[in-house]
Protein backbone atom coordinates (compact mmCIF):
# COMPACT_ATOMS: atom_id res chain seq x y z
CA UNK A 1 0.00 0.00 0.00
CA UNK A 2 1.17 3.48 -0.89
CA UNK A 3 0.69 6.23 1.94
CA UNK A 4 0.96 10.04 0.86
CA UNK A 5 0.83 12.74 3.33
CA UNK A 6 0.79 15.94 1.50
CA UNK A 7 2.45 19.06 2.88
CA UNK A 8 0.09 21.40 4.61
CA UNK A 9 -2.29 18.48 5.01
CA UNK A 10 -1.30 17.20 8.54
CA UNK A 11 -1.10 18.92 11.96
CA UNK A 12 2.40 19.21 13.27
CA UNK A 13 4.00 15.84 13.60
CA UNK A 14 2.91 14.08 16.53
CA UNK A 15 6.10 11.30 16.27
CA UNK A 16 7.82 12.80 18.81
CA UNK A 17 5.09 13.07 21.27
CA UNK A 18 4.49 9.66 21.00
CA UNK A 19 8.32 8.36 20.94
CA UNK A 20 8.30 10.23 24.14
CA UNK A 21 5.10 8.93 26.01
CA UNK A 22 5.93 5.25 24.66
CA UNK A 23 9.23 4.90 25.39
CA UNK A 24 9.56 3.35 21.54
CA UNK A 25 11.67 4.06 19.07
CA UNK A 26 9.93 3.89 15.95
CA UNK A 27 12.98 4.38 13.43
CA UNK A 28 13.70 0.87 14.14
CA UNK A 29 10.36 0.09 11.90
CA UNK A 30 11.37 -1.52 8.50
CA UNK A 31 7.71 -2.46 7.60
CA UNK A 32 8.09 -5.95 6.98
CA UNK A 33 4.40 -6.01 8.28
CA UNK A 34 4.85 -9.53 10.59
CA UNK A 35 2.90 -7.47 13.20
CA UNK A 36 -0.34 -6.62 10.87
CA UNK A 37 -0.11 -10.14 9.44
CA UNK A 38 -1.06 -11.60 12.97
CA UNK A 39 -2.65 -8.75 14.22
CA UNK A 40 -6.51 -9.82 15.55
CA UNK A 41 -8.31 -6.71 14.66
CA UNK A 42 -7.19 -5.47 11.87
CA UNK A 43 -9.28 -7.00 9.12
CA UNK A 44 -11.81 -4.44 10.84
CA UNK A 45 -10.37 -1.63 11.29
CA UNK A 46 -9.21 1.09 8.51
CA UNK A 47 -5.05 0.57 8.96
CA UNK A 48 -3.32 -2.30 10.15
CA UNK A 49 -0.53 -1.51 12.82
CA UNK A 50 2.33 -1.09 10.46
CA UNK A 51 0.30 1.53 8.56
CA UNK A 52 0.25 3.41 11.93
CA UNK A 53 3.74 3.03 12.42
CA UNK A 54 4.10 4.10 8.94
CA UNK A 55 2.33 6.96 8.75
CA UNK A 56 3.95 8.23 12.26
CA UNK A 57 7.49 8.28 10.59
CA UNK A 58 6.07 10.14 7.36
CA UNK A 59 5.35 12.83 9.93
CA UNK A 60 1.58 12.52 10.62
CA UNK A 61 -0.48 14.87 12.69
CA UNK A 62 -3.23 14.88 15.02
CA UNK A 63 -5.58 13.35 11.62
CA UNK A 64 -3.81 10.40 13.16
CA UNK A 65 -5.56 10.03 16.31
CA UNK A 66 -9.10 9.35 14.98
CA UNK A 67 -8.10 6.21 13.61
CA UNK A 68 -9.95 3.50 14.70
CA UNK A 69 -7.47 1.13 15.11
CA UNK A 70 -6.53 3.16 18.12
CA UNK A 71 -9.41 1.97 19.65
CA UNK A 72 -10.09 -1.68 18.65
CA UNK A 73 -6.52 -2.22 19.42
CA UNK A 74 -7.71 -5.36 22.49
CA UNK A 75 -3.66 -5.13 23.76
CA UNK A 76 -3.39 -8.83 22.28
CA UNK A 77 0.49 -8.10 21.79
CA UNK A 78 0.89 -10.58 19.15
CA UNK A 79 2.34 -7.29 16.98
CA UNK A 80 4.48 -6.98 19.84
CA UNK A 81 5.66 -10.85 19.89
CA UNK A 82 5.71 -11.03 16.24
CA UNK A 83 8.13 -7.75 15.67
CA UNK A 84 11.70 -8.64 14.52
CA UNK A 85 12.68 -5.28 16.05
CA UNK A 86 11.06 -5.78 19.38
CA UNK A 87 8.63 -2.77 18.89
CA UNK A 88 6.00 -2.60 21.61
CA UNK A 89 2.89 -1.83 19.90
CA UNK A 90 0.77 -1.47 22.70
CA UNK A 91 3.43 1.21 24.31
CA UNK A 92 2.17 3.04 20.82
CA UNK A 93 -1.38 2.55 21.74
CA UNK A 94 -2.15 3.36 24.75
CA UNK A 95 0.09 6.74 23.86
CA UNK A 96 -2.23 7.59 21.11
CA UNK A 97 -5.38 7.10 22.89
CA UNK A 98 -3.93 9.06 25.66
CA UNK A 99 -3.64 11.88 23.12
CA UNK A 100 -6.65 11.13 21.30
CA UNK A 101 -8.51 11.71 24.87
CA UNK A 102 -6.19 15.14 25.31
CA UNK A 103 -6.31 16.57 22.40
CA UNK A 104 -10.09 15.61 21.74
CA UNK A 105 -9.37 14.15 18.53
CA UNK A 106 -12.48 12.63 16.97
CA UNK A 107 -13.61 9.55 18.15
CA UNK A 108 -14.93 6.64 16.35
CA UNK A 109 -18.49 5.77 16.76
CA UNK A 110 -19.25 3.65 19.53
CA UNK A 111 -18.72 3.14 22.93
CA UNK A 112 -14.78 1.82 23.40
CA UNK A 113 -13.59 5.18 25.32
CA UNK A 114 -16.37 4.61 28.05
CA UNK A 115 -15.46 1.00 28.52
CA UNK A 116 -11.99 2.11 28.77
CA UNK A 117 -12.65 4.71 31.15
CA UNK A 118 -14.81 2.24 32.97
CA UNK A 119 -12.55 -0.20 33.26
CA UNK A 120 -9.38 2.13 34.33
CA UNK A 121 -12.18 3.63 36.67
CA UNK A 122 -12.73 0.10 39.23
CA UNK A 123 -8.91 -0.58 38.78
CA UNK A 124 -8.15 2.63 39.76
CA UNK A 125 -10.79 2.11 42.92
CA UNK A 126 -10.36 -1.35 43.90
CA UNK A 127 -6.47 -2.00 42.74
CA UNK A 128 -8.07 -4.58 40.32
CA UNK A 129 -10.75 -5.09 38.20
CA UNK A 130 -14.35 -5.19 39.52
CA UNK A 131 -16.99 -6.71 36.42
CA UNK A 132 -20.14 -5.68 38.35
CA UNK A 133 -18.90 -2.20 38.84
CA UNK A 134 -17.08 -1.56 35.45
CA UNK A 135 -20.90 -2.91 33.99
CA UNK A 136 -23.05 -0.70 36.23
CA UNK A 137 -20.79 2.23 35.06
CA UNK A 138 -20.49 1.32 31.28
CA UNK A 139 -24.82 0.78 31.17
CA UNK A 140 -24.92 4.24 33.18
CA UNK A 141 -22.81 5.64 30.26
CA UNK A 142 -24.82 4.00 27.54
CA UNK A 143 -28.38 4.66 29.33
CA UNK A 144 -28.83 0.50 28.62
CA UNK A 145 -30.17 -0.18 32.09
CA UNK A 146 -31.90 -3.33 30.88
CA UNK A 147 -29.93 -4.73 27.89
CA UNK A 148 -29.00 -8.06 28.45
CA UNK A 149 -30.52 -7.84 32.14
CA UNK A 150 -31.68 -11.83 31.36
CA UNK A 151 -28.61 -12.92 31.11
CA UNK A 152 -27.67 -11.63 34.33
CA UNK A 153 -29.09 -14.88 36.39
CA UNK A 154 -26.95 -17.56 34.57
CA UNK A 155 -24.28 -15.59 34.77
CA UNK A 156 -24.30 -15.32 38.78
CA UNK A 157 -25.65 -19.07 38.68
CA UNK A 158 -22.55 -20.07 36.96
CA UNK A 159 -20.28 -17.81 39.09
CA UNK A 160 -18.50 -15.65 35.60
CA UNK A 161 -18.71 -12.74 38.01
CA UNK A 162 -18.50 -12.20 41.37
CA UNK A 163 -21.36 -10.06 43.09
CA UNK A 164 -18.92 -8.33 45.79
CA UNK A 165 -15.64 -6.92 44.63
CA UNK A 166 -12.13 -8.42 45.31
CA UNK A 167 -9.73 -5.58 46.77
CA UNK A 168 -6.30 -5.86 45.77
CA UNK A 169 -3.94 -6.23 48.68
CA UNK A 170 -1.85 -3.52 47.07
CA UNK A 171 -4.04 -0.82 46.01
CA UNK A 172 -2.11 1.72 47.34
CA UNK A 173 0.73 0.39 44.83
CA UNK A 174 -1.88 0.48 41.97
CA UNK A 175 -3.02 4.20 43.10
CA UNK A 176 0.28 5.26 42.94
CA UNK A 177 0.41 4.17 39.46
CA UNK A 178 -2.66 6.38 38.40
CA UNK A 179 -0.83 8.96 39.70
CA UNK A 180 2.67 8.60 38.40
CA UNK A 181 1.41 8.24 35.00
CA UNK A 182 -1.34 11.42 35.27
CA UNK A 183 1.82 13.27 36.05
CA UNK A 184 3.42 12.16 32.87
CA UNK A 185 0.65 13.44 30.70
S1 LIG B 1 6.66 -6.21 12.77
FE1 LIG B 1 7.91 -4.58 13.68
S2 LIG B 1 9.39 -3.99 12.10
FE2 LIG B 1 7.76 -5.18 11.10
S3 LIG B 1 6.28 -3.64 10.37
FE3 LIG B 1 5.58 -4.29 12.38
S4 LIG B 1 6.50 -2.85 13.83
FE4 LIG B 1 7.60 -2.64 11.89
S1 LIG C 1 -1.90 -5.42 20.34
FE1 LIG C 1 -3.40 -4.29 19.12
S2 LIG C 1 -2.32 -3.74 17.24
FE2 LIG C 1 -1.15 -5.37 18.23
S3 LIG C 1 -1.90 -7.29 17.32
FE3 LIG C 1 -3.08 -6.95 19.20
S4 LIG C 1 -4.90 -5.85 18.50
FE4 LIG C 1 -3.39 -5.67 16.84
Amino acid sequence: MTIRIKKGQTGKSILNTVIEMSGVDLSLCYQCKKCSCGCTVSNHAKSPPSEIIRRLQLGAGNELLDNDLIWSCVSCETCYARCPMGIDMVSVMDALRRMAIERKAAIPEGNVPLFNSAFLKTVKFFGRTYDLGLMAIYKIGTSSYVQDADKLPLIFMKKKIAILPSWSANRKTVKRIFKKASHGK
